[in-house]
């Protein structure tokens, strides 16, 4: 039998103590209310430990089943909900899963009939709920650079049409900066793709950490990232980067001993303009020339 927890909502007291003790009688974990009003503030309350069933009356005073339905369904969408009623004509069957009903159980209510219901909802519920989790963390995988964590080409691209509409659409600053370390094969060749495996997730580390919250980098391509920098005009664009540029070079890596690592960077701030690939265009075109223009440094 699945576990479960159980919000009865009955205005006849009589009712309400029957039906608690027959859901309780069924193992599960029981809790009641006299109205919907009454619902809303137990589930307001107990917003980290929601049940996962609501049993509901469709009669009540102050707010009956049907409105409560509607609410739990806008505020708390992962609650089933079986409604009780005495009329089982087509009106008020539709009318309830209509308001959002998964079920629905006819009084007078049969002990059988109403676990089984219960039972079959939880099993249900369980599969949703499992199904949901499993789509948000392969959400998370089909967005996440394996190595390094950060979000990969396909994420970052999406966040910066993002940025790009924000930008548009408030008038706020944006900048956007690609950059790309220095003689990276180097450090493969000399230490092991490992021990450039070590740099690349060190140095996104690095760059996180003197990021705000807001801004966001992004892996492009191989030792290549791009910095969505929301709000930012290309002055503070250029005070960060130069900030990572100066400090990066005192980081130490494990597997690449005595290694100094430089990047070069192209920094640009949205014209309101452009389309995201000619945005890109830029900042790509500024990167080429900080690399012809000796590396370890900016170009605007
Ligand atoms: P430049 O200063 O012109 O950028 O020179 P570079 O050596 O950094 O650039 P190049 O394009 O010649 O080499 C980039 C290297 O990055 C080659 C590729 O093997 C390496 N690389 C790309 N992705 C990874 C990765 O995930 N791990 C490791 N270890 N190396 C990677
Ligand atoms: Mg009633
Ligand atoms: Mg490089
Ligand atoms: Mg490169």
């Amino acid at each position: 039998m699945e576990t479960g927890k159980i919000l009865l909502v009955e205005d006849s007291i009589s009712q309400r103590a029957f039906l608690k003790s027959l859901v309780s009688e069924g193992g599960y974990d029981v809790a009641d209310a006299e109205n919907g009003v009454k619902a809303l503030e137990y589930l307001k309350e107990h917003n980290t430990n929601l049940p996962d069933i609501v049993i509901s009356d469709i009669m009540m005073p102050e707010m009956d089943g049907h409105e409560l339905s509607l609410m739990i369904k806008k505020l708390y969408p992962s609650i089933l909900i079986i409604i009780l009623t005495s009329d089982t004509d087509d009106d008020t069957l539709i009318k309830s899963f209509d308001s959002g009903a998964t079920d629905y159980q006819s009084k007078p209510v049969k002990k059988i009939e109403l676990l089984i219901r219960i039972s079959n909802l939880l099993r249900i519920k369980k599969a949703e709920d499992t199904l949901h989790l499993a789509l948000t963390k392969m959400e998370l995988l089909a967005n996440t650079d394996a190595l390094t964590g950060v979000p990969n080409r396909r994420h970052i691209l999406k966040e910066l049409e993002k940025a790009i509409y924000t930008s548009k659409r408030y008038s706020l600053p944006l900048s956007l900066v690609e950059f790309d370390i220095d003689h990276f094969k180097s450090v493969n060749d000399h230490f092991g793709h490992l021990a450039g495996d070590e740099v690349l997730v060190k140095i996104c580390s690095f760059i996180k950490q003197n990021l705000r919250q807001s801004d966001i980098i992004g892996r492009y391509g191989g030792e290549e990232f791009l910095i969505i920098l929301p709000n930012v005009s290309i002055e503070g664009a250029i005070a960060v980067v130069t900030k990572c540029l100066d400090s990066i070079k005192n980081l130490s890596f494990e597997s690449a001993p005595g290694r100094q690592i430089t990047f070069s960077a192209g920094i640009s701030q949205y014209n309101g303009q452009h389309k995201l690939d000619e945005f890109i265009a830029i900042v790509d075109s500024l990167l080429y020339k900080a690399k012809n223009n000796g590396r370890n440094r900016i170009e605007t």
